[in-house]
């Protein structure tokens, strides 16, 4: 097959082949927009270079093809004296992983070459300039060198000068400068800067290649959660320069406002430089809007293309531009980033400008970002130290201890400290410590610089641009108008304002929760919470799963309510059991015989009952699915070797141990070697004679009551950790018998579906035999997770699951997103065969699971009733199963 493909003869839709930088190149190819010419080496040889070490045998042709016709469009060939040809070897994944892989510019150039550029161009400054730039990002990316190396001797050649700005430099000190950086090749690598073109290409393409594999763009990808196996393409393409004086310059720009998703002109612009100057942060930029008054023809240029850009992607674009003496040049586009609050603003401005419908609008708003405007933001009112005002780049409120490296942040995480990362600038070695901190706050670069771009991918809190600190990294302090600042010091950074705090400001619930809770009208002028409830309404219009919320208490359950929970599909009774009811239980356990035991039972029966009756009350004429009691009676006794502890302490000082000794003796004789496998769920009920009637008596008479105080109490009894349809029955049996009591007793009618937990993979086997006994399953997929696999959640997750992450057996956590495959045909088989015994049982899930983004897709999918899940992600539950509908 075809490997490598010119410019033209891509387009955006070949993302998976060309990349998304090669697929979006080529669609501005043939959109007749400036990109100078080029072609794309695919994401397929780089599968192979990956799979078997070398790049496909046939790959050296097709390159030697494209670079004739390359040589022949452009007039001049690469190496040659006079006008040498200047490409750039550019990665470019099928997803963008901004500032995780390898460019390298001006590759062709050479010892003699650079003389002829410099005498063709009338600029040796420039050609020295674009010499000693190919010699760096070689040495560091092809040749694995440190970069250092080079900085520090940029850093040398500028304090020999007496200057701080890169433009200070000559065509000498450049000059020398690329002697100094072609000796140090040398001696860190033992070989010759290579001065054939065409062996700096190839070798430019390998590493490409290889930079897929990078640490810190596997680190990426997990976090991203973007497959490991998609591989890399590469563009070559012709070089054009911003660095050719003040005349020429490069840029970044968007379409819209990334952080608020407003219209205008936002973007950074840097004269004379090249490539990565602008996100680098090496001077500072100006905004775009002042390129109108620098260079008016290439702004308006740009604008114009701005709009048919947008225009012809629907929706917001980044993009990279260079201007060469006044001529403008398009490298990179693509449907750009965007923080959460602009991700809605921006969908419902298009459904307004009529760019796109409602169906499309939804499609392009996530869970995940809705779950990031339910962030807390900083009070307002709250007495607040501002230490500074910068760039609000990346939105949320963070607080923490300041730290100066990420290796000091990841540190400190994994300590459990917060902490917030302050650098000059951060570089892709740092996202090892932006993922570990709470923020990130630099005092070089804009909105569109490494630490903005990187954080706003993350949704996590940056402030960047602020000049008026001065960070000095070696001496761990940052100064600002006489006030210094120390590692270890706690500052708040607000990345919505820019604001930078000293010391730790109190936060409030945001105006998108105040939206949900029913205290901030949809209409009261927030027009983010505008957009939120526009595309809420739409989702909840088209949704077919329906969406509960798991919650143990009155208070949960009317705040799910209001978040739009229709029901509780799981209410735990495990702490019903605790607090000063503790030593009712230890009676229960202790008792000896039948009398003992129902004494126990009945003390725990009223208190219960008062519980039912707050929740019931809470839910009213909603579905309440109560769980009986789940886990090992011994949970709720003190440990056995703090018992043991207490025992010979007292029988040391001669006291008689009493009552602790009964205890311990009881906590040694329920000790289990695998609780999580051992008496729990139903096996306890059938075991432990009256425990759930004690439940269900109190589950009935809480409703009896409440139904003749004219409400509408709709509870559901749910039987946990069934295997056996035989279990199911003996337990439901008990459960019938004395809901018809308390019926009989308090003379009311209600309905009590009894239904069961799915969360053995036995239960979803044998799903027809057991949808015999329960009129509803819902799946418990944290259980079924555990069985499935065969993992203890507790376990396993904090000791060798990030090893299994990295190896790529999982993409991600299967506690955290269902397991498709596995779990997942289970809850399959479950729905199948529980539906086929009773077409009408209805369906639910109850794990973790139900609030997550993907799973509830994939419950959509296998036909499920409804999702439940805790109440703050109740709202994103129901925006995803929307999304799922469509
Ligand atoms: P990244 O994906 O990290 O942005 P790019 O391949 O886009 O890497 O390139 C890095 C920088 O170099 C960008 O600023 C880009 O605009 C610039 N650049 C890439 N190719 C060329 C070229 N042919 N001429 C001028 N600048 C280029
Ligand atoms: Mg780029
Ligand atoms: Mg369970």
């Amino acid at each position: 097959p075809k490997l490598v493909y010119d410019f033209a003869e891509g387009n955006k839709d070949l993302k998976q082949l060309l990349g998304g930088k090669g697929a979006n190149l080529a669609e501005m190819t043939n959109l007749g927009l400036p990109v100078p010419p080029g072609f794309t080496i695919s994401a397929e040889a780089c599968k192979v270079f990956l799979a078997t070490g070398s790049v496909p045998p046939e790959l050296a042709d097709e390159i030697d093809h494209h670079v004739d016709a390359l040589q022949q469009k452009m007039g001049k060939k690469l190496g040659q004296a006079d006008d040498p040809l200047l490409v750039s070897v550019r990665s470019g994944a099928a997803v963008s992983m901004p500032g995780m892989m390898e460019t390298v510019l001006n590759v062709g150039l050479n010892d003699d070459s650079v003389n002829g550029l410099a005498h063709h161009s009338g600029n040796p400054r420039f050609a020295w300039d674009a010499y000693r730039r190919l010699i760096q990002m070689f040495g560091k990316t092809v040749l694995g060198m440190d970069g250092d190396v080079f900085e520090d001797a940029i850093e040398q050649a500028k304090q020999a000068k007496g200057t701080r700005n890169d433009l200070d430099l000559d065509a000498d000190d450049l000059k020398a400068l690329a002697t100094t950086f072609k000796a140090a090749v040398k001696e860190h690598t033992g070989r010759e800067f290579p001065q054939d073109p065409r062996e700096q290409m190839d070798l430019a393409i390998e590493a490409v290649f290889g930079s897929w594999n990078a640490e810190r763009a596997i680190l990426y990808r997990r976090q991203e959660r973007i497959p490991a196996d998609l591989g890399t393409a590469v563009n070559i393409c012709s070089m054009v320069f911003g660095n050719l004086g003040m005349d020429s310059g490069t840029g970044v720009a968007f379409t819209r406002d990334p952080a608020s998703g407003q219209p205008g002109v936002y973007g950074d612009y840097l004269q004379n430089a090249q490539g990565e100057d602008v996100v680098a942060g090496i001077r500072n930029t100006v905004p775009l809007a002042d390129l109108e008054t620098i260079d008016k023809k290439s702004y308006d240029d740009l604008m114009a293309i701005m709009a048919t850009l947008e225009g012809h992607y629907r929706d917001l674009c980044d993009i990279e531009f260079t201007v060469e003496r006044g001529k403008l040049w398009m490298l990179q586009t693509r449907v750009g980033k965007r923080t959460a609050g602009a991700a809605f603003r921006i969908a419902t401005s298009l459904i307004d400008e009529g760019v796109i419908g409602t169906d499309e609008a939804l499609k392009r708003v996530k869970g995940a970002q809705l779950a990031q405007l339910m962030f807390p933001r900083f009070d307002t009112d709250a007495e607040k130290k501002l230490i500074t005002k910068a760039i609000g780049a990346s939105p949320g409120a963070a607080s923490g201890q300041v730290v100066f490296t990420s290796a000091a942040a990841v540190e400190a995480a994994g300590r459990g400290e917060k902490v917030v990362l302050v650098r000059r600038e951060t570089n892709p070695d740092d996202l090892h410590g932006m993922i570990a901190a709470q923020g990130i706050l630099t005092s070089r670069g804009g909105k569109t610089s490494h630490a903005a771009v990187v954080a706003r991918g993350m949704g996590k809190t940056c402030v960047c641009g602020a000049e008026e600190l001065e960070v000095n990294s070696s001496a761990q302090t940052i100064t600002v108008n006489g006030t210094t600042i120390g590692a270890g010091d706690v500052i708040s950074i607000d990345g919505t304002t820019g604001e930078v705090f000293l010391g730790e400001v109190p936060v409030v619930p945001s105006p998108v929760v105040r939206y949900f809770e029913g205290t901030l009208a949809a209409d009261a002028g927030d027009e983010l919470v505008a957009s939120v409830h526009r595309l809420m309404a739409h989702a909840d219009e088209i949704r077919r799963l329906g969406v509960r919320t798991n919650a143990d208490t009155a208070e949960d359950a009317a705040r799910a309510r209001r978040f739009g929970a229709e029901g509780i599909g799981l209410c735990r009774t495990e702490h019903m059991f605790l607090g000063e009811r503790r030593a009712s239980v230890e009676r229960l356990i202790l008792a000896e015989n039948d009398t003992d035991r129902d004494a126990a039972l009945a003390e725990l029966e009223p208190l219960q009952r008062g519980d039912f009756l707050e929740l019931l009350a809470a839910m009213d004429g909603q579905p309440v699915t109560i769980r009986l009691i789940d886990p090992p009676l011994h949970e709720f006794l003190p440990s056995m070797e703090d018992l043991a502890v207490k025992v010979a302490l007292a029988k040391e000082r001669g006291e008689d141990p009493g009552h602790d000794a009964a205890l311990l003796s009881a906590v040694e004789r329920l000790h289990e070697q695998n609780p999580m496998l051992g008496l729990r769920g139903v096996r306890l009920g059938l075991v432990i004679p009256g425990l759930f009637a004690m439940q269900v008596r109190a589950i009935a008479s809480a409703a009896a009551e409440l139904k003749k105080q004219g409400k509408d109490p709709r509870p559901e009894i749910m039987i946990p950790l069934v295997g056996a349809v035989q279990e199911l029955q003996l337990a439901r049996d008990e459960v019938e018998q004395v809901l018809a009591e308390v019926a009989g007793s308090e003379g009311v009618e209600w309905v009590t579906p009894v239904g069961t937990m799915i969360e053995l993979p036995r239960a979803a086997v044998i799903a027809d035999q057991i949808a015999e006994a329960a009129e509803f399953f819902s799946f418990g997929t944290n259980d079924l997770t555990q069985t499935t696999w065969g993992f203890s959640r507790d376990d396993v997750e904090g000791s060798f699951f990030s090893r299994y992450l990295e190896k790529g057996i999982f993409a991600v956590s299967p506690f955290e997103s269902i397991d498709r495959e596995g779990v997942g045909a289970l809850v399959k088989t479950g729905v199948e065969r529980g539906r086929a015994t009773r077409p009408d049982l209805k369906l639910g899930i109850c794990g973790e699971h139900g609030g997550d983004p993907d799973s509830i897709h994939f419950f959509h999918e296998v036909g499920l009733d409804y999702v439940s899940c805790s109440p703050f992600r109740v709202p994103v539950a129901r925006l995803e199963a929307g999304r799922a509908a469509l």
